[in-house]
Formats: structure tokens, C-alpha cells, sequence
């Protein structure tokens, strides 16, 4: 339910949040607080999930048609702040927000979780695409934890001589793995949950996008002594300020806001 029901009158600006991560969430409801100066929040989800986790605020959802539709959304909301908080992997809208900023002088900054750090007892091979990773499989293990999310099952296809349990919030579509179970979870997941799984479903392999944030697949394959096969991230736009946390995120806003924002850039 939104908490900010009435905006008019507010002295903050509005704020675009590209979302669809828990970070994004988590900034929306930092910003909905009655304490927080006020600001119009607006979250942006993609709409790939039929039955999304809402952030506090307002909430659009749905894409807006490549850079000229953001761009256009921007200037039709009055939008002052632009904070892209979408998964790491996601990069066209990434590189959308990225474009639209520059055309429209809109302040954008990037909030992404870093990534995961590896730890003392983790096996750990970093690849740089899904492709690398279905290519390292069959030398590594044949009973495969596939926990890219939906969009990524389909580059291992091809590798039939592995048997997958891959978990999605939504369930694939083809082309996928001969071999393959599909567990429709959604996190957050405990690490108790996560060795139970591994042990039950005799895992030998994980495979994992390096989204950074709750690690407990992590540990439990450290605790099993499983083998990870970490699809490293791309880099973030560099013509954005990023940060790690939603604390640092609400000192940019807090700032900008201070600065009286860039509001008549984007009108
Ligand atoms: P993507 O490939 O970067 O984006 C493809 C298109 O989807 C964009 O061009 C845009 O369409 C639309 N879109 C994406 N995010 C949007 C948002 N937050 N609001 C409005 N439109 C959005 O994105 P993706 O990798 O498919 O991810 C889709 C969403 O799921 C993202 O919001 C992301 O945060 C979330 N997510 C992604 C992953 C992942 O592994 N990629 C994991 C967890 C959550 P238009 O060009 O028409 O504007």
C-alpha cells in the first residue's frame, strides 16, 4: 500500500526506481518512511513474474519501450532522480538507464550488491558466460543445481550427458536440458534448506550467476565440499555513479535533493 498518498504538496523530488531486485525493494520502503524527507517514489518492474513481490510506493510495471519510451516516461512523470537497483545481470535496461540519463541530464545511479568473495574450503571456477559454464560440466559433475534463473537454462541445452535441477520463480520455456527437474522456489533460502537439497537430490555440481546478496546455496556447497561453477558479472554502466547499499544510495538522494536536484534537465 503506498505511503506516500499524497504528493503534491511535498517538497522532495520524484524518484525512478528500476527494480525487480531486493535492493530496490528494500530502497522503495527506506523511502516510504514517514521520517525520510519526503520524496515521490516510483518503482518499475519488468513484469517477467506473474506474481511479483511489490515495493512500498507507487509501482508501474511492464517495459517501456526501449530508451525513447524511457526517456518519454521520464519527462511525462517529472521525474528528478533516476536509480537503477535491477539485478546485476540484467543489462539492457541497465544500459537503457544509461542512455536515457545521458539524453535527459537526469542524475542516474547504479545500486548493485556486490558480488560474492570467495572463502576458505569453496572450489570455486569463475566463467565469464552461461555458454563457459554448460561447456565446463560434464568434466566437473553430472548432477547439476541450476540456479540461474529461468532465462539462463536454455544454454545448457546441449549438455546431455548432465541431469539438472534447475529452480526459477516462473518456469522455463524451451529449449532446455533432456535431463532436467524444475523446482518453482522462491528465495529467501536458509542454509539448513540448501544442504538438505544438495544431499537429497546427491548434487555434485552448482552453478550460480555471481548476483551477490544471500549466500546460502554457497555455504552449503562449502559445507559439502561441492564444486561452483560462478558466472561472473558484467560490468555496470561506467557513466553512472554506483553503490552498494541502500544507506549510500539515500545519501545520494539526500544530497541531490539538497542541490535542488536536476528536475528542468529531464522537462
Ligand atoms: P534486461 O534483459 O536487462 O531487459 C530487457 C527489457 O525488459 C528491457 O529493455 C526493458 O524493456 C524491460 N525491463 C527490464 N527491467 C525492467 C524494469 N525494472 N522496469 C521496466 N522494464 C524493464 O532484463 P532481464 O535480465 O530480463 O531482467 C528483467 C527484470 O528482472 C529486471 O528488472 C531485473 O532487475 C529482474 N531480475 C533479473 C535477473 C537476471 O538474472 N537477469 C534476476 C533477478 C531479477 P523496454 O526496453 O521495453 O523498456
Amino acid at each position: 500500500m503506498p505511503l506516500l498518498t499524497d504528493i503534491s504538496d511535498l517538497p522532495g523530488g520524484t524518484v525512478l526506481i528500476l527494480g525487480g531486485t531486493a535492493e530496490g525493494r528494500a530502497l522503495a520502503a527506506a523511502l516510504a518512511d514517514p521520517i525520510v524527507p519526503a520524496f515521490r517514489v516510483i518503482s518499475s518492474l519488468a513484469g517477467r513474474t506473474r506474481e511479483p513481490l511489490l515495493p512500498a510506493g507507487e509501482v508501474r510495471i511492464g517495459g517501456f519501450g526501449g530508451v525513447d519510451g524511457l526517456v518519454g516516461y521520464l519527462r511525462a512523470e517529472r521525474v528528478d532522480f533516476l536509480v537503477d537497483a535491477t539485478h546485476p545481470f540484467a543489462e539492457q535496461i541497465s544500459a537503457n538507464a544509461s542512455a536515457a540519463s545521458a539524453a535527459t541530464g537526469l542524475p542516474l545511479l547504479v545500486l548493485r550488491r556486490p558480488g560474492w568473495i570467495e572463502q576458505s574450503g569453496d572450489d570455486w571456477r569463475r566463467v565469464p558466460t552461461l555458454e563457459a559454464a554448460a561447456a565446463l560440466l560434464p568434466r566437473l559433475g553430472r548432477r547439476i543445481f541450476l540456479t540461474t534463473g529461468r532465462q539462463g537454462i536454455a544454454a545448457f541445452a546441449d549438455a546431455t550427458e548432465c541431469w539438472f535441477l534447475a529452480r526459477s520463480v516462473e518456469p522455463p520455456t524451451p529449449p532446455m536440458p533432456r535431463h532436467l527437474e524444475v523446482l518453482l522456489d522462491r528465495g529467501p533460502f536458509t542454509v539448513d534448506g540448501e544442504l538438505r537439497l544438495l544431499r537429497d537430490r546427491r548434487i555434485d555440481v552448482l552453478v550460480s550467476k555471481d548476483s551477490g546478496g544471500a549466500d546460502a546455496k554457497l555455504v552449503a556447497a562449502r559445507t559439502h565440499g561441492i564444486p561452483v561453477v560462478l558466472i561472473d558479472r558484467p560490468p555496470p554502466p561506467t557513466v553512472a555513479m554506483t553503490v552498494g547499499s541502500v544507506e549510500a544510495a539515500m545519501t545520494w538522494l539526500r544530497d541531490g535533493r539538497a542541490r535542488g536536484g536536476t528536475a528542468e534537465a529531464a522537462r
